[in-house]
C-alpha cells in the first residue's frame, strides 16, 4: 500500500468511526442479526427493514473497534435502498477484495467507497473486524438467526 492509500484508509477509518453512519435502532425492524467478533470484542445489532426484495432501511447499534464500526457504517450507506441480490453480490467483491493477498489488483470504480478496506490486507487480524457487519447482514438477509459469530 503506498502512502497516500494508508492515509486515505486510516482518515475514512477514522471519520466514521468517529461519526457513524446509521448508528441507531430500527424499532420495526424485519430483520435483526447480532454479530460477535470474540477476537477483539466486536459486537454488532445490524436492522434491516425490508420494502418486498429492497433494503429500505438498515442500521446498526453495539461496539467494537475502529475498523468494525467503519466498516458497519460504509456497508450501511452502501447497501441501503439496494436489493437483496445486489447486497449478496456486493458482499462478494468485498470480501474477496479484503482477504485477497496485499497487492492484488482491484477495480475501485466497482468498489466506490468500500475500496479503502483494501488497506485491511495488511492486517490479516482485522478482516474479521472488517467482514463482521456484512455477516451479519447475509444471515439477516438469508433470514438465518438471530447471532452470527466469526469463530
Ligand atoms: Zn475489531
Amino acid at each position: 500500500m503506498d502512502n497516500a492509500t494508508r492515509a486515505l484508509y486510516e482518515q475514512v477509518i477514522l471519520d466514521h468511526n468517529r461519526n457513524p453512519q446509521n448508528f441507531r435502532e430500527i424499532p420495526d425492524a424485519d430483520r435483526k442479526v447480532e454479530g460477535y467478533n470474540p477476537l477483539c470484542g466486536d459486537q454488532f445489532t445490524v436492522y434491516v427493514k425490508m420494502d418486498g426484495d429492497r433494503i429500505a432501511d438498515i442500521a446498526f447499534q453495539g461496539s467494537g473497534c475502529a475498523v468494525s464500526k467503519s466498516s458497519a457504517s460504509i456497508m450501511t450507506t452502501v447497501i441501503k435502498g439496494k436489493t437483496r441480490q445486489d447486497a449478496e453480490e456486493i458482499f462478494k467483491k468485498f470480501h474477496r477484495l479484503v482477504t485477497a493477498p496485499p497487492g492484488t489488483p482491484y477495480d475501485e470504480k466497482e468498489l466506490g467507497k468500500l475500496s479503502v478496506f483494501s488497506g485491511v490486507r495488511e492486517y490479516p487480524i482485522r478482516i474479521k473486524c472488517a467482514t463482521l457487519a456484512w455477516h451479519a447482514l447475509m444471515a439477516a438477509l438469508e433470514n438465518q438467526g438471530e447471532r452470527v459469530s466469526t469463530e
